[in-house]
């Protein structure tokens, strides 16, 4: 049994609070759906994986790059540079947010499988620690702005180590029909390794790869790790010299049930530190600086959206049991995992005790789809009735970033709450925001 609520969640009487605050005072004050940031539990989860990266690989700890594309906002991108560690950007826009955030360009690496060459501008002009080059294509196009910015660009290759992962096991099968990166097996990943070698504007400070998501156990990790050593091996004995580091990606998972049951950063580094060393010993290299590219394992369970129920109805299956919908204030536009991935999550009636007989349930939002849920079975009191509070932890990662503007519907607010306090730090969308655009 995992809890998927963050650390300063409180059930009192079945009532939920967060810093003490109420559900229900929350929602006045803020209306919803809104989603709510327990600052404190990011800001440590943020911590927490810095110093399990240093404690486990001591003087071959990399960096920690958060993943920007999970969750970003100004005040995000903020905490992240207090809390020390790096930013992962993979758009012009990602960058954009953390530049104005005064987020420090030399920790900052750009992703992307098709950068433009003003987003690559962008990033070079200011100062970007690194990029992760995806194509062949790209490698002129970096040198070239490199080349007018007078600088040598430190750049990394995003490599396709054939490795699969799924949530509970890892297959290496199909693994070559991806949009990302080059393939180690068929040889363009050496190809590129030799372009970029022989670049005089571009330094290659190592190789990258990204497994999948939310990853629940330690081998496919170790497992890609090994791949990438093998190819800095191969590169030692081709040029004669050390590649000094390694991204081994994001992808470690969360609890969004009970039932998960992720890897905590100690466990996830120490696992992977093993791994490495074992390998560089098989390879006879020095351990690469490693870093890492957590997203939704800092921000996802910090997270919880609020939403309020407008309606319910009752309806009778074919095999003659019933099932209560539960139509909330939000839906696809806030949380679009359940309908995209299948993604579960759970919920509960944040405002009241909740003792009333459970019955099965499915939450749906507002839109003009079958489609919009937002947790497909679920148990909830037969007594829910409109004007509750729902509440659905877990929502920090790939939700408000996911969000959209389906049916005009203006996009939640995030409310950060930190030691009984809670404030806006981006703001609703308004309907004059959404009328901004028409011309
Ligand atoms: C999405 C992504 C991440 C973050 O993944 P999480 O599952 O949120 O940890 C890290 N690196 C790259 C390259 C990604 O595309």
């Amino acid at each position: 049994m995992t809890n998927p609520w963050s650390s300063e969640v409180k059930f009192s009487d079945g009532k939920l609070s967060l810093c003490r605050i109420s559900a229900t005072d929350l929602a006045r004050e803020f209306g919803t759906p809104t989603f709510f940031l327990d600052e404190e539990d990011f800001r440590s989860r943020a911590t927490a994986w810095g110093y399990s990266l240093k404690d486990s690989f001591g003087e071959n700890a990399g960096t920690v790059y958060y993943a920007a594309k999970s969750f970003i906002c100004v005040e995000v991108a903020r905490w992240i540079d207090q809390s020390g560690i790096g930013l992962d950007v993979c758009t012009g826009g990602e960058l954009a947010v953390a530049i104005a955030a005064g987020f420090p360009p030399a920790r900052m690496e750009l992703h992307g499988n098709n950068k433009s060459v003003a987003e690559i501008n962008q990033a070079v002009e200011n100062g970007i620690g690194k990029i992760i080059i995806d194509s062949l294509y790209e490698i002129e196009r970096i040198a070239a702005a490199a080349k007018a910015c007078g600088v040598r660009q430190k750049v990394m290759l995003r490599l396709t180590p054939g490795i699969e992962a799924h949530t509970h096991e890892f297959i290496s099968t199909a693994h070559e029909d991806v949009k990302f990166g080059f393939s180690i097996a068929s040889g363009v990943a050496w190809q590129a390794i030799i372009a970029v070698h022989h670049h005089e504007d571009l330094e290659l400070v190592g190789f990258h790869s990204h497994i999948g998501s939310q990853i629940l156990d330690t081998e496919p990790f170790g497992e890609a790790a090994d791949r990438l050593i093998a190819l800095l091996a191969r590169y030692r004995d081709e040029f004669g010299a050390e590649l000094p580091e390694l991204n081994l990606g994001g992808g470690y998972g969360i609890s969004y049930l009970e039932s998960d049951d992720p890897l905590s950063p100690n466990q996830a580094m120490f696992a992977l530190a093993a791994a490495v060393t074992d390998s560089c010993k098989r390879n006879d290299l020095h351990i690469p600086k490693i870093s890492i590219e957590p997203g939704r394992a800092i921000v996802g369970p910090s997270m919880f959206t609020l939403y309020e129920v407008g309606t319910v109805k009752e309806v009778v299956l074919d095999d003659g049991g019933t099932r209560n919908y539960i139509s909330v204030d939000g839906g696809m536009s806030d949380n679009i995992r359940t309908s995209l991935y299948g993604a579960e999550y759970v919920g509960v009636i944040a405002n009241r005790a909740a003792s009333a007989a459970l019955r099965q349930s499915r939450v749906v939002g507002k839109h003009c789809e079958s489609g919009d849920i937002v947790i497909r079975d679920i148990q909830l009191p037969v007594d829910v009735v409109p004007g509750d509070f729902l509440a659905v932890p877990a929502t920090g990662a790939y939700c408000r970033s996911m969000a959209s503007n389906y049916n005009h519907v203006p996009r939640p607010p995030v409310v950060a709450v930190s030691n009984g306090k809670a404030r806006v730090i981006l703001r609703r969308e308004t309907l004059s925001d959404l009328l901004s655009l028409d011309v």
